[in-house]
């Protein structure tokens, strides 16, 4: 081992302590601070942000990375380590300080302004600095770099690789393929059973929850299960995968299939490998590739009809009352039943990835100077009405439902829909590898499909850029393809439909 990689990994283990230390305050301050320590808070990370940048932005770091780039007696995983940290460094000393800083604070006023302007169904108050954050954007995107067009520089961010012309010709085949099978599947589905809105107390939820992440293979030695308003998961540190989950007591459904999505999340960060651990190599690839997992395990799995079987057992054990007139084949119709809805996170697995398309064009027409952001409310609906056939009564079912434009979160979108794709690839892919991948869910049975997932998936960590792991594992490059077949397969069966 030579001193210039002992040094380097040396520097890249505090660089992750620093990140951990970050991550707990973020954990924290979602699930436990008390409302009143928020200003201290906000300044404790700003201040611990500010290290962890300058230690990033070390010109030691720079040599140790010019040095290393070029050793070619390093192993594929440090390689791995010096390529990402690399990126990371030139990110950092490409953007001025000055352009960092004013974004920060633009994110965090334009994300209060946000939160005023939703409930008030008032886009012209978030207008000034939506436009502002798009320039500064625009900015950021110039200062890092891009080849064919800027949106390539943002999408970069979040799905490391990916081109902006790749998820386009993805979407438009994923979109003309989907507007026809979702009128037929809705047309087929019928009424929603009214079971799923019924009153189902809380804290048997949460316990039911408990159950059901252990059940999927969540490790609780590594990790913890607590309640926030949105569910999420959190790499706190290696061997600290913590997840939250939210139990309303009429939405007993989003809360079973939010812990199972988070746990697909978890699972993966949960098994990378550990020898790896506090390296950059020790971590996903991308957006798409975390939520492949998610999707995966709470589509493909949890809204299967042999697991949603072993679900609904537990659930009438748990919830005898609420239950009793229910049976095996209501509970399915229930959990999987798709309907056009205004609102993004409540979507079902039919329509979902119709309101990220609608989002990915408009955000791909902002920068290339082909829409106004004042034109935005008006291009939302015009699409809304496209691509689901409905048209929101307010912007605040609208254009301005979502928080991520507000928080400068752009090119984040299509990285939900990347995920379904993949975990929808992967998914068809373990079936062939294993043609008994489903014959024990109904049990609960999931082991094989974990294993399956570990050895293709987990085990690589971020060994290659997301782009080329997706075609190692599948074969050939990512499609929609498989997700369009899975939606046929699954819904003719469901609904006794003909394609
Ligand atoms: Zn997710």
């Amino acid at each position: 081992m030579t001193e210039t990689w002992e040094r380097f990994s040396e520097l890249a283990r505090e660089l992750d302590d620093l990140s951990s230390a970050i991550k707990l305050l973020h954990w924290d301050q979602e699930v436990m601070m008390p409302r009143k320590g928020g200003p201290s808070r906000a300044r404790a990370l700003a201040s611990l942000q500010a290290i962890a940048h300058k230690r990033l932005t070390d010109p030691e770091l720079g040599d140790l990375l010019e040095g290393l780039s070029v050793d070619d007696s390093l192993a594929l995983d440090q390689a791995a380590s010096v390529r990402i940290m690399k990126r990371d460094y030139d990110k950092a000393t490409k953007v001025p300080e000055s352009l960092v800083r004013e974004l920060a604070e633009l994110e965090a006023t334009s994300y209060q302004v946000w939160t005023q302007a939703k409930p008030a169904n008032d886009f012209s108050m978030l207008h000034p600095y939506l436009s502002k954050m798009i320039d500064l954007k625009k900015q950021q995107a110039d200062a890092i770099g891009w080849e064919k067009e800027r949106y390539d520089a943002l999408l970069d961010e979040f799905e490391p690789e990916m081109k902006t012309s790749e998820v386009e010709s993805m979407f438009s085949e994923l979109g003309e393929a989907l507007i026809p099978l979702v009128d037929k599947i809705i047309d087929g589905a019928g009424e929603c059973p009214e079971f799923v809105s019924r009153e189902f107390d809380p804290q048997i939820q949460e316990s039911f929850c408990r159950w059901l992440v252990r059940s999927l293979g969540y490790d609780m030695e590594a990790g913890r299960l607590d309640t926030s308003p949105h569910p999420f998961t959190m790499q706190v540190a290696p061997g600290d995968v913590r997840q939250t989950t939210r139990a309303d007591a009429h939405g007993i459904m989003m809360s079973i299939y939010a812990a199972i999505h988070e746990t697909g999340h978890a699972l993966y960060e949960q098994n990378l490998p550990e020898a790896w651990a506090g390296m950059p190599v020790y971590q996903v690839p991308s957006l798409g590739l975390h939520e492949s997992q998610s999707r995966l395990w709470e589509n493909q799995i949890g809204r299967s009809r042999g697991f949603s079987n072993f679900i609904f057992r537990e659930l009438r054990n748990r919830f005898p009352e609420q239950l009793s007139d229910v049976d095996e084949e209501i509970y399915y119709r229930g959990a999987i039943h798709p309907q056009r809805s205004l609102i993004r996170v409540t979507a079902d697995e039919v329509t979902y990835n119709l309101h990220v398309g609608l989002r990915f064009e408009l955000e791909v027409a902002l920068f290339r100077d082909e829409l106004d952001v004042q034109d935005l409310p008006g291009a939302w609906n015009e699409k809304m009405e496209h691509w689901l056939g409905i048209v929101p009564p307010s912007d605040t079912e609208g254009v301005l439902q979502d928080m991520h434009w507000s928080i400068g979160a752009l090119g984040y979108f299509p990285t939900y829909s990347l995920g379904t794709m993949y975990g929808a690839a992967f998914y068809e892919k373990a079936k062939k590898d294993i043609p008994s991948l489903e014959d024990g869910l109904s049990d609960g049975r999931v082991e094989p499909l974990a294993e399956w997932l570990g050895e293709h998936v987990y085990s690589h960590a971020y060994l290659y850029p997301g782009p080329e792991l997706g075609e190692r594992i599948l074969g050939e490059p990512l499609s929609p393809g498989p997700f369009i077949d899975y939606l046929r397969t699954k819904f003719g069966d469901a609904y006794n439909l003909s394609w």
